[in-house]
């Protein structure tokens, strides 16, 4: 899968985090529409380069998952230690939206509430390691 595919389905699950909720919205509507065009075979990276530019607070979260090893969000990766020999993120719980995998989201704590995918209304289901 395309790297930028992979940071586009994360970033929809962090948007509520970045942004208020009116422009989360905005943004998650345009990003869904990117990964449907994807899905349908279309160039989408300049377009979703492009948006995610167009957001410091979007573009610095965006550059620092890409500056990750294993390509997490820096609220993930600096909460998790991975055990010794361990496959990198294997006992992450990765969460993702149940109709098309769009949305993804990992659960750092059991206290962290499962997010809704903003889509389709649906809480995000556990979807193993990525
Ligand atoms: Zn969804």
């Amino acid at each position: 899968m395309n790297e930028l595919v992979r940071v586009a389905r994360l970033l929809r699950g962090y948007l509520p985090t970045l942004l208020d909720a009116a422009e989360a919205a905005a943004y998650d509507q345009r990003i869904a529409e990117l990964l449907a065009a994807d899905r349908a075979g279309l160039p989408i990276d300049d377009d979703l380069v492009e948006l995610v530019a167009s957001s410091p607070a979007l573009h610095t979260w965006v550059a620092r998952v890409l500056e990750s090893p294993w390509l997490l969000p820096q609220e993930v990766s600096e909460r998790y230690t991975p055990l010794a020999g361990d496959r990198a993120g294997s006992d992450l719980q990765r969460y993702a939206c149940p109709v098309d995998g769009d949305v993804e989201w990992y659960r750092v704590s059991l206290s962290d509430p499962v997010p809704i995918c903003p889509q389709h209304g649906k809480a995000l289901v556990l979807a193993g390691p990525a």
